[in-house]
């Protein structure tokens, strides 16, 4: 399944992603996918605030991952731009996608793509202009409760 969503600043970007998290059951894995610049991280922020984790979300570009608590679901962010090979961080990804307490954010995900399961939300991002960008969602049928009024 596939939807079309255009936002003209972050903080639509931010709201987008916030009514989206709103039907997170824990357990979800999220690829964003854009170039650099393109709201991967804007979107993450709004992600994780919805969930109420008081956290600071930050590009982990170069830690590669964070953890959000304190919120309604524990989220995984991970960040492989610049990642030449998965390596142990594929191993450690693996095993948090089974935790049902959490909701997995992945930027820049081809690197890792087979650590992740079938069953994901596919998020696109095309900058259209300066504040201007097309989100575009694929989910299986599955995972369209996520997308329910969204
Ligand atoms: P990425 O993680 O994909 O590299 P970031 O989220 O870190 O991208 O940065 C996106 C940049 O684009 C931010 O500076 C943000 O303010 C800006 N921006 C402008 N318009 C939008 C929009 N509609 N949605 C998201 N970000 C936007
Ligand atoms: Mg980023």
């Amino acid at each position: 399944m596939k939807q079309e969503y255009g936002t003209e600043s972050p903080a639509e970007t931010q709201a987008l992603a916030m009514r989206i998290a709103q039907h997170l059951r824990g357990g979800e894995v999220i690829e964003l996918a854009s170039d650099l610049g393109g709201g991967k991280t804007t979107f993450t922020h709004g992600l994780v605030r919805a969930l109420g984790s008081p956290d600071k979300v930050a590009s982990p570009t170069f830690t590669i991952s964070r953890e959000y608590r304190g919120g309604r679901l524990h989220v995984f962010h991970f960040d492989f731009y610049r990642l030449g090979e998965a390596g142990i961080i594929a191993d450690e990804l693996a095993e948090i996608v089974g935790d049902p307490s959490a909701v997995v954010v992945v930027e820049w995900a081809d690197v890792v793509a087979q650590a992740l399961p079938e069953h994901r939300l596919r998020i696109h991002i095309q900058a259209t202009g300066e504040h201007n960008r097309t989100l575009t969602i694929t989910y299986p049928e599955a995972l369209s409760y996520l997308m329910e009024d969204v």
